[in-house]
């Protein structure tokens, strides 16, 4: 198994210093990746992730939700969206996203479809050099 970041990722990058492995990185191009992405392989399952996202975008891969139901407001960031998102991260660092959706309250996302890419972006994507 490993833990999933999913598209309610918004970059804000809390999650990436308390990794013990060092296995999370910011996905490269955004325009293409659009959040971070766990490095699968290296991802040892210890937790301490979760709870630092305020965003609440990171699973155990057997908990991404088929049926994510919104509060209304968040946003999900994914490659064909068009949205315009402007906020700053962990540091006080500007991030701009324009491949993302504002949800409405009680809409539901599939987040499932968030898993592939976490592979992806380590076996075929450009993570594959980003991990030694
Ligand atoms: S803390 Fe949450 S929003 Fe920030 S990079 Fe990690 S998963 Fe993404
Ligand atoms: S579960 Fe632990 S090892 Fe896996 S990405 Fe999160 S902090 Fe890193």
């Amino acid at each position: 198994m490993t833990h999933i970041i999913t598209s309610l990722c918004l970059r804000d990058s809390g999650c990436v210093d308390v990794c013990p492995v060092e296995c999370i990185v910011p996905g490269i191009p955004q325009e293409e990746w659009p959040w971070f992405y766990i490095d699968p392989d290296t991802c040892i399952d210890c937790g301490a992730c979760i709870p630092e996202c305020p965003l609440e975008a990171i699973f155990t891969e057997d908990e991404v939700p088929s049926d994510y139901t919104a509060v209304g407001g968040e946003y999900i960031s994914r490659v064909g969206l068009s949205g315009h998102y402007e906020g700053t991260n962990h540091h006080g660092e500007a991030v701009v996203l324009d491949t993302v959706k504002q949800l409405e309250a009680g809409e539901v996302v599939d987040l499932t479809e968030d898993i592939q890419p976490n592979f992806d972006y380590f076996e075929s994507g450009p993570g594959y050099s980003a991990i030694d």
